[in-house]
């Protein structure tokens, strides 16, 4: 996977998918991004003026069609990616401050081996 140029290119919000070009804050968390716009609405559903349709945890599947929900898998697999390369600069800071394989797998609860063969980009 190239490395994108900028920040830019890569953050999105984790609930829309708007990058971060097009909002005017986005909060980090690990892993995940929430736009201002996402915070207003999920404030909106928490305070009761806008009802969630079904709870905090929305079976969405039952309403969509096949072309819906094949419209939105790519940005489920975009989330995947984007929290990847997040997971990824983590190492790498890790890494650039001498920390060992052995305790960043074990903080993964992986071994150094598998450690070092998903982050280090080396065969
Ligand atoms: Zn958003």
């Amino acid at each position: 996977m190239p490395l994108p140029d900028t920040l830019d290119e890569l953050v999105r919000c984790s609930f829309c998918g708007k990058p971060t070009t097009e909002v005017d804050k986005l909060v980090a968390g690990p892993g995940v991004y929430i736009c201002n716009e996402c915070v207003a609405l999920s404030a909106s559903i928490i305070d009761g003026s806008l009802n969630s349709p079904a709870g905090p945890r929305v079976p969405v599947w039952e309403w969509l069609t096949d072309e819906e929900m094949l419209s939105h898998i790519p940005r489920v697999a975009a989330h995947i990616d984007q929290a990847e390369a997040d997971l990824r600069s983590w190492v790498q800071e890790l890494r650039r401050r001498g920390v060992t394989w052995a305790r960043i797998g074990e903080a993964l609860g992986i071994t150094r081996q598998s450690a070092w063969e998903r982050f280090s980009g080396e065969e």
